[in-house]
């Protein structure tokens, strides 16, 4: 069995815009996919997320922290774990370095400004 990609939380990750997400009064299990998930059911899933991600007064702190962490799994932000996917791999032929990634508070809104704006 492949080792599971996790998190690199960053070393400045701050916590606190969390308490404030909409995503704590709902249903938590929209926001990551059960096993096998696909097609349809998937996309009415990530929908139902995103539509919570729209109003969140944290969104774009959320999404930052996603980018910058490379969260593997969930909608964060109104970010599908594809629509990051994509962005990682953008931010990867422009550094040339997988592994030199930014991770500065910021860093991740400045790179994917125009996906997170479409995201919602
Ligand atoms: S943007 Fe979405 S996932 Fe992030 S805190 Fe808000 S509701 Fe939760």
């Amino acid at each position: 069995m492949p080792a599971q990609s996790l998190a690199q939380v960053p070393d400045d990750a701050e916590w606190t815009w969390q308490e404030l997400g909409s995503c704590r009064s709902v249903d938590p299990t929209i926001f990551f996919h059960p096993q096998n998930e696909r097609g349809a059911a998937r996309r009415q899933r990530a929908q139902a997320a995103k539509t919570v991600c729209a109003g969140c007064p944290v969104r774009l702190k959320c999404a930052d922290y996603a980018i910058r962490a490379r969260e593997p799994y969930g909608v964060w932000g109104g970010l599908t774990e594809e629509e990051r996917e994509v962005i990682y791999a953008a931010i990867d032929d422009a550094t040339g370095d997988p592994r030199a990634y930014p991770r500065e508070r910021g860093a991740g809104l400045r790179l994917a400004s125009q996906a997170i704006n479409a995201a919602v």
